[in-house]
């Protein structure tokens, strides 16, 4: 009788506790047709449309049980494009060979961000997490892993490397960070700049790209000069995985959602919130004070007081311990700029994530925010802009607001304000196929070392003389433009590669206001008896707080001119179009948007 007792209350609560959670664990893909602002509303309020891709008029969501049922409900007419996501990105992975590696991509730059971003010998494959693709593929880094990685590089560069715990999850497991600068053991007034990752517990790229990172850096030091340079000059924090216990759960077994080789969708903490069993988690990155809990006349992905929506604000803010540990930390430290880290969609989020709220950015803060993200995504393509504009939908309670404007920030903090944003890594998927994770390593690599570049000393220099020298002795001129968050004197230099018999003396300045100009020449020689035609080549070496940047210029003496059109007069004084007709329809000068006069010429000057 007792035994029976005993057992049906068992039972009782395993059904209890495992139906409300497993119902809510499915993950589907859809493609929603978005064929009128009702149906966005739709999505933003009641699926908590979160990181999804739009292909044209169609919006490609993941959703869990209840949000698939709303969307049933609804009537809105859908494409079920994945049944089970998890399932289906272990078969997916599983067919994919070690020789099946995506490239980086190229960017706009013009050089491969693949050659010049090497993957560091001690990152090597990655992880275990390889979502069952066969060994010999890459993977994921489960957050023992990451540890391990970040113990072996203090161990083998004590002198650069500092490893320490930000405080304890929910669960009690440390969230670790490593320092990484010169002297690290010393707390220098050098510009500090804070990289987080995997707030989002499902974000798998966010944390395993900042272990690249790390090693990245202790690996090219000694052979880099542009490395040294930085690691000298900045005091680099990196905390990989905000969310150990949500991550950890990705990849836990807990039920076939969570399967041990990784692909689990959980995206907030794992701390029981109270009252029902299924009451587990708070999105942390909504748990922040500026804004928190504010999402009237905002849509449900904006934050949530539902306990089981996957955009739960939690009770206050900073009622996790995985937030109160970053607001800690972050109060410790001076940094000056930062990004969280999550994926997917290809874009830097700015604030603010409630723009309706607040004064839009002006002034240098504008600047920054418009010039430094267009470096950082050279060469993965990332769009930016504040939330709305990129991920459709406005944010309470972020990270990145509470960096430029919480009780951090000049308004109400002892502190400097930090320019804190969101990169959404690409990869089309939480998980991205672990053929991705290479090339996202390095397009992320880029991005991450503009960012700390910009957080102190950096100018970007142009150079302002024609294509043709025609002088045998003249000036060569040139634009400093200030784009660091640091503003220390800075040294420009010519140096001579090239058939230039002398150039004059550095020249220095300081520019006071951020994105200000200076703008100034130096003096240079030719050889005697220079004969046209020929090349002559420079660098300009620009030098400010111990960080140099060069950049070859390659210049002809009084070449021998073929064509000259300045494309004033008409198109027919020079030009024949021979694949279409000029005019109209085909090749022809245009007025519209002319860089430099009053005309140019286009493929299709009206514009179609
Ligand atoms: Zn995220």
């Amino acid at each position: 009788m007792f035994k029976l007792f005993r057992n049906g209350i068992i039972a009782g609560m395993i059904a209890a506790i495992s139906l409300p959670v497993s119902a809510q664990e499915k993950y589907s893909k859809v493609r929603l047709p978005v064929t009128h602002e009702q149906i966005m509303q739709f999505a933003f309020s009641k699926l908590n449309a979160d990181h999804f891709t739009m292909e044209g008029q169609q919006m490609l969501l993941v959703l869990n049980t209840s949000e698939m049922d709303a969307l049933r409900q609804s009537g809105y007419p859908y494409e079920l494009l994945i049944d089970d996501v998890v399932r289906h990105t272990t078969e997916f992975n599983s067919r994919i060979q070690p020789d099946e590696q995506r490239p980086a991509f190229q960017g706009n730059a013009c050089q491969k961000i693949g050659d010049l971003i090497q993957t560091p010998a001690a990152f090597g494959l990655g992880g275990s997490l390889r979502l069952g693709a066969s060994a010999g593929n890459p993977g994921y880094l489960k957050y023992t892993e990451m540890h391990t990685h970040m113990q072996n590089m203090a161990n083998a560069y004590p002198s650069l490397v500092s490893l320490f715990s930000i405080g304890n999850s929910a669960a009690g497991t440390p969230i670790y960070a490593v320092k990484i600068s010169d002297q690290v053991g010393t707390d220098e007034a050098e510009p500090e700049v804070l990289y987080t990752g995997l707030q989002h517990a499902r974000e798998a790229i966010s944390g395993t790209s900042l272990i690249f990172f790390m090693e990245y850096l202790l690996e090219n030091y000694a052979s880099d000069s542009r490395i040294r340079e930085l690691v000298d000059n900045r005091e680099i924090f990196i905390i990989p995985c905000v969310n150990p216990d949500g991550y950890a759960y990705n990849y836990s077994g807990a039920s076939a959602s969570y399967p041990v080789t990784g692909g689990g969708l959980w995206r907030k903490n794992r701390r029981h919130t109270g009252g029902a069993a299924s009451n587990i988690g708070v999105d942390l990155n909504r748990n922040y004070s500026v804004d928190w809990g504010n999402c009237s006349g905002a849509s449900s992905s904006c934050g949530s007081s539902s306990q089981t929506s996957d955009t739960y604000f939690g009770p206050s803010a900073f009622s996790e311990p995985e937030t109160q540990a970053v607001r800690a930390f972050v109060l410790s430290r001076k940094f000056v700029n930062a990004i969280d880290q999550h994926c997917h969609g290809s874009y830097y989020s700015l604030p603010y994530g409630r723009p309706s709220l607040h004064t839009p950015l002006s002034g240098a803060d504008s600047c920054y925010f418009t010039r430094i993200p267009a470096l950082m995504g050279l060469y993965n393509g990332h769009r930016a802009g504040n939330s709305p504009q990129t991920v459709n939908y406005e944010v309470a309670g972020g990270i990145k607001d509470w960096l430029l404007m919480g009780d951090i920030g000049s308004g109400t903090g002892p502190k400097a304000k930090v320019m804190g944003m969101t990169g959404e890594a690409g990869g089309g998927n939480f998980w991205a196929p672990v053929n991705q994770i290479i090339a996202l390593c390095k397009e992320n690599c880029f991005q991450n070392l503009q960012m700390a570049y910009a957080a102190g000393d950096y100018y970007e220099l142009e150079d302002l003389n024609d294509m043709a020298i025609t002088e045998n002795d003249g000036k060569l001129v040139f634009r400093v433009r200030r784009i660091g968050l640091s503003g220390s004197p800075l040294t420009v230099t010519v140096i001579p590669l090239e058939n230039m018999h002398t150039v004059g003396a550095a020249k220095t300045s300081t520019i006071a206001s951020y994105y200000g100009t200076y703008t100034d020449s130096i003096s240079y020689s030719l050889p005697a008896g220079f004969i046209c035609g020929q090349t002559i080549r420079y660098v300009w070496k620009v030098e400010a707080g111990g960080i140099s940047s060069y950049d070859t210029v390659t210049r002809i003496y009084n070449p021998i001119t073929l064509l000259n059109d300045d494309m004033e007069g008409n198109f027919s004084d020079n030009w024949t179009a021979i694949i279409s007709p000029a005019g109209p329809t085909g090749w022809g000068f245009t007025s519209t948007q002319s860089y430099r006069g009053s005309k140019w010429m286009a493929a299709s000057p009206t514009g179609n």
